[in-house]
């Protein structure tokens, strides 16, 4: 059997709320990119409110009810671990 390898990582994470439903969720950093790159590609232009909330963060779609999503001022790290077989002298 092959030994198994522990692997970390950090996983950024901003906190998001909707202020419709007041819905909250720790956001992936990843994901909060994605939105940024798409803002930049589509150069699309925020409205007065929208740039109130954001707080210089992308608006997000609230997964509760389709509203606007905006960052609260909060981020956090996770440290996280997992185990992984390590198979890469395997001959094959
Ligand atoms: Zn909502």
């Amino acid at each position: 059997m092959s030994p198994l390898v522990e692997h970390h990582y950090i996983e950024k994470l901003y906190k998001y709320h909707c202020l419709k439903c007041k819905y909250l969720e720790w956001t992936p950093a990843d994901i909060v990119d994605e939105f940024a790159d798409l803002d930049i590609y589509c150069d699309e232009e925020y409205d007065e409110k929208q740039n109130k909330n954001r707080k210089g963060m992308p608006v997000m779609v609230c997964p509760n009810c389709n509203e606007d999503f905006y960052y609260l001022g909060e981020k956090k790290e996770e440290k996280h671990s997992y185990l992984e077989e390590d198979d890469e002298c395997i001959p094959f």
